[in-house]
């Protein structure tokens, strides 16, 4: 007979009712990092050969390592790019890990997958990109930009004249980090079109134009963002995906940030050209309310990544069974064994619906719009620029740079906000300001007055 095991019994109640608490609380304690040999001190040797147990390591992680995390859905959090999952997808990432779903195969996760497969849907509607288009959940958006990036490499690569050419990828210099960070990974250049504002057809048509015979050789795709990640900015997505059709050229939205503005019906006609993309990438640990970690890459035609991505299992070749056979996740990006960590927005998606989701994108706008007024009636901040998705830059007149970073330690020490500045190039020139990024649609224009007066 199974034995019940009462400490268990009691350690899991514990954990459920601290998980509760948690998702429960609408603004939980603002905790800072403190360094390691300080933590070290608070909470001494925690793995022994003995071990501490539960109890006691539950307690040192409420007591001490917690409060020494940010927690990112503070609706006074409103640094880099923030996240507000929603109740019913932390909750579902809870059954999510209990489940043991192994979400590579449709032979093992076929239930699980076909929930994932549920969001995705929705996500390649949201897109508009054409019947046959599909795509998988991600660790994030830089595994979902890879992904891509090797299948526009791998299929530039068929062709025998690139076999051994080193690849070329333009995109601007607003573009995020991890464009270039993976780059490197599958070692391939990166052009950069130096702009302010959004990447342009011209602009970019001006720096294919300037390649050397051997760079335009080189060169196999262009990378878009659809919504920068420091200013919101999207890219003139119809004109580049034009561009790169007449030059034959992979086209890789980068909308990890801004994808899901895709479900409001206030800024999506910004997004135009993005259904003509061969990739996009979004992250809905970022605007679509899904705890971490969940990205996304979509795909114009997937049976490209298959062939870029598929590993061939000989141990899987006997399931031949029909039940067996479907979409195997494994195929479509870098990743083999994998979390089904599309299955808590899957559930989010179905218990809500999809117009709760516009609404609360829509929320975020509306609060970078407000925002943008109170600046605008505010005696000592003006805006930088308008407000674009939900960014808004901002200065507090007369700052130095020393200023901004002091309002932002001084907040978050406090346990008030963590607002962070920011460097924005104007005319040329890097000046730091101020920056709120909107997602959590508890945050309220209060929040925001409270956070400029802690600018006076
Ligand atoms: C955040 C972000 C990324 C990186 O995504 P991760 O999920 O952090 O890996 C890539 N591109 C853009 C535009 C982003 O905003």
């Amino acid at each position: 007979m199974h034995k019940v095991d009462f400490d268990m019994v009691e350690m899991t109640l514990d954990v459920m009712k601290y998980a509760i608490g948690r998702i429960t609380h609408p603004a939980p304690e603002l905790g800072k990092p403190k360094r390691e040999v300080e933590l070290k001190a608070l909470v001494g040797d925690t793995v022994t050969p003995e071990g501490i147990g539960g109890e006691k390591a539950f307690q040192l992680f409420k007591d001490v390592l917690i409060k020494a995390t940010v927690p990112i859905d503070h609706p006074r959090h409103l640094a880099f790019v923030p996240a507000s999952p929603t109740r019913a997808a932390v909750m579902f990432d809870l059954v999510t890990s209990a489940s043991s779903i192994h979400g590579a195969y449709w032979m093992e996760g076929a239930g699980g997958i076909f929930c994932e497969n549920e969001a995705m849907k929705w996500l390649v509607s949201l897109t508009g990109m054409p019947s046959g288009s599909f795509g998988v959940f991600t660790s994030g958006g830089t595994a979902a930009n890879l992904s891509a990036m090797v299948t526009a490499r791998e299929n530039w690569r068929k062709n025998p004249m690139n076999e051994n050419r080193k690849g070329l990828i333009i995109t601007s210099s607003g573009a995020h980090s991890s464009v270039k960070s993976m780059a490197k990974v599958i070692d391939c250049d990166v052009l950069l079109v130096e702009t302010e504002d959004r990447l342009t057809a011209a602009a970019l048509r001006n720096k294919i134009e300037g390649l050397g015979k051997q760079e335009r050789e080189r060169l196999f795709a262009v990378v878009g963002t659809g919504g920068t990640t420091n200013a919101g900015i999207i890219d003139d997505l119809n004109g580049i995906a034009e561009t790169c059709e007449a030059h034959k050229l992979w086209f890789h939205v980068d909308a990890a940030y801004g994808g899901g503005a895709l479900a409001s019906k206030t800024v999506r006609h910004l997004f135009k050209g993005i259904e003509r993309a061969d990739s996009i990438t979004i992250d809905p640990h970022k605007w679509l309310f899904s705890p971490y970690d969940c990205g996304a890459i979509l795909y114009k035609n997937p049976d490209l990544a298959k062939e870029a991505h598929s590993q061939e299992g000989s141990y899987l070749d006997i399931f031949k069974d029909e039940g067996a056979v479907g979409f195997n996740p494994s195929d479509y990006q870098i990743q083999l064994t994998r979390r089904v960590r599309g299955l808590p927005l899957w559930f989010s998606l179905a218990m809500h619906g999809t117009d709760k989701y516009s609404w609360a994108v829509d929320q975020g706008i509306a609060l970078a719009n407000s925002a943008a007024s109170i600046i605008q009636d505010h005696p000592c901040v003006e805006l930088v620029r308008e407000p674009s998705l939900s960014c808004v830059l901002f200065r507090r007149k007369g700052w130095s740079p020393e200023e901004y970073t002091n309002w932002t330690y001084k907040n978050h020490r406090e346990g008030f906000a963590l607002v962070t500045p920011t460097k924005y190039k104007n005319e040329g020139v890097y000046e730091t300001v101020a920056r709120f990024c909107f997602i959590n649609p508890d945050t309220t224009e209060k929040d925001i007055e409270m956070i400029l007066d802690s600018m006076k």
